[in-house]
């Protein structure tokens, strides 16, 4: 059995980004306490060559995902901090390989018998993501869950609590949201957060958005890479302080021009 971690440069250098980012959201203040998540799925970057698994503590999933069968995935730990996890990855995220019939996992970065931890508790929600992702073929690698103030805020305020009128103002506030988040914002009603119906809910919403958002709680964002993901969410924040530094300066903000906005889709 090869060290998972030994001489790994690609592994090692997505824990290194991973780490970066986890940093970046507890300095935005996106990631108080142990909020947050992260889960990227590593199968097609990092060679994971294990002959015997029995070393390795075994979990069973409470769904089957069948397109995430042999799937590796790095994943930050439940209870875990951000800042945390910024400075010392990987005594707070986990490296985990689905089995075959996809319904359980081993964590290869743990032994078992060993003082450990476990995944995310919004696990369900990530692998059913990424299970949407395997069944369409699309590139996004990242799921990452912050909860983002300012759009949060947003959620508080009824008149944004729909996709249309939430949108139309995130992409009216900066020129820059609607060039690299084009399909937007999916909106998801306050649900119990960790429930099945919020985790169904939020997959819908990936369906044809960058990002879901969950009122009053945060975002769950997809994108290619890390960084990647982290951007879609920092662009949206941009556009949503844009609105509030407006609004406390009692100016009443234009926004961008439908044919301004027709225009950067091109
Ligand atoms: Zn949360």
């Amino acid at each position: 059995m090869k060290d998972l971690f030994k001489h790994n440069k690609p592994l090692h250098s997505i824990i290194r980004e991973t780490a970066e980012v986890a940093g970046y959201l507890w300095q935005r203040g996106w990631a108080e306490r142990n909020a947050g998540n992260i889960s990227i799925n590593i199968s097609e970057i990092v060679d994971i060559e294990i002959i015997d698994y029995s070393p390795f503590p075994f979990l069973d999933l409470p769904f089957s995902y069948p397109k995430l069968a042999d799937s590796s995935f790095l994943v930050t730990g439940t209870g875990k901090r951000m800042r945390d996890f910024a400075n010392s990855p990987m005594n707070n995220g986990i490296v985990i390989k689905v089995n075959q019939s996809a319904n359980g996992y081993w964590i290869l970065s743990q032994k078992a018998g060993s003082s450990s931890f476990l995944p995310t508790s919004e696990l369900s929600t990530h692998l059913g993501i990424h299970q949407l992702i395997a069944e369409r073929g699309s590139p996004e690698k990242v799921v990452l869950h912050a909860h983002t103030t300012e759009l949060i805020a947003l959620t508080h305020a009824e008149e944004f609590c729909n996709q249309d009128s939430l949108n139309n103002l995130l992409w009216g506030m900066h020129p820059e949201t609607i060039v690299f988040v084009p399909k937007g914002v999916g909106f998801v009603p306050y649900m119990l957060p960790g429930s099945v119906e919020i985790a169904m809910e939020t997959i819908k919403a990936l369906q044809n958005h960058d990002v879901a958002l969950w009122e009053k709680h945060g975002v769950f964002a997809i994108g290619n890479c890390v960084h990647e993901t982290f951007d879609v969410i920092d662009i949206l924040a941009k556009s949503a302080r844009i609105y509030f530094m407006c609004q406390s300066a009692n100016i009443l903000p234009r926004g961008l021009t439908a044919s301004q906005l027709s225009d950067l889709k091109l």
